[in-house]
């Protein structure tokens, strides 16, 4: 398969589409980024990276991060896990309170913010340093030293984040948050703020493409188990309200972010990252989603 070609190819005619889009402003340090950046990254398990565009400069990857997170956490405390949190799609956008009224402080998935909360409330139970934990994780599954929190984005996400604070202080008042919501949300905006290229974003989920095992040490990170209903929880409800359309036009389990970031995997073959920051209405990259909608239908090369 001729990846770079496909690549160059898909980023040449969906460039144009990012001005359908806007790019998230509700973060103040996400608006100052250029809605002109594309990149677009392959990484195969036969060891081959495939790159073009701005594949090579750092964004927020926001949201993303809620897959290493819950990852750290489910490696940990296995089926328990499903006590504090539910696993369905929302239905509702990913900061909404009102389905946590109802359901008792439980989330309905580990992906939307609530979600993301109550996981980072476990991590901060289990690790005295869940963020130098978090960091040395995301290293070591990008096989790549020099990634690293924006402390900038962390500190403007934390300035404006007033509804992560509802939803957290609203979940605390169900007994579903532990820790400090002040310390829970440190870890939350830190996560949010890790800053990624799409080539080392892309090399860093190739272990969910081999069965939980991090082809770049051969470690464990998660059984091939949880890695099967990780990838199945990433294609219900890893794009946020658009989940469906995305199985249903790319046939990939992916994650996103309001970075503009996303990422998707092949089981047994690659991963692929595209960052373009315009979203649409539902908060998914505009021309990031058409990219990953034709290389599956260019490549043939899906989930289904
Ligand atoms: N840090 C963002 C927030 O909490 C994450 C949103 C996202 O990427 O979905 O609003």
């Amino acid at each position: 398969m001729e990846y770079q070609r496909l690549i160059d190819r898909i980023l040449l005619e969906t460039k144009p589409l990012a001005k359908n889009g806007k790019v998230a402003s509700y973060i103040p340090a996400l608006a100052e980024v250029s809605p002109e950046k594309y990149g677009i990254s392959i990484s195969t398990l036969e060891r081959q990276r495939y790159n073009t565009g701005d594949h090579d400069v750092l964004f927020s990857i926001q949201s993303i991060s809620k897959v290493f997170t819950f990852s750290l956490a489910y490696a940990r405390l296995g089926h328990k896990i499903w006590e504090r949190t539910g696993r369905e799609p929302s239905g509702t956008a990913f900061n909404s309170l009102i389905q946590l009224e109802h359901e008792h402080g439980i989330p309905r998935n580990p992906f939307i913010n609530a979600g993301a909360i109550v996981v980072a409330d476990i991590l901060l139970s289990i690790f005295p340093d869940p963020k130098k934990v978090l960091l040395d994780y995301v290293r070591e599954l990008a096989n790549n030293e020099s990634i690293n929190y924006d402390e900038n984005v962390a500190f403007s996400e934390k300035a404006s984040g007033h509804r992560n604070f509802a939803l957290a202080h609203f979940m605390k008042s169900f007994g579903n948050i532990q820790n400090s919501v002040e310390d829970v949300l440190d870890i939350y905006f830190h996560q949010c703020s890790l800053a990624l290229t799409t080539d080392q974003l892309a090399c860093s989920f190739l272990f969910l493409a081999n069965d939980g095992v991090n082809p770049h040490n051969n470690r464990q990170i998660l059984t091939a188990s949880q890695a099967k209903r990780l990838k199945a929880l990433m294609l219900t409800t890893g794009l946020y309200n658009e989940s469906g359309d995305f199985a249903f036009r790319v046939g990939m389990p992916g994650k996103s972010g309001v970075g503009g970031g996303i990422v998707a995997v092949i089981p047994n073959l690659l991963s692929i990252a595209t960052w373009s920051p315009p979203l649409n209405e539902m908060g998914n990259s505009v021309a990031g989603f058409e990219a990953l909608e034709r290389f599956t239908t260019y490549s043939g090369k899906s989930v289904f």
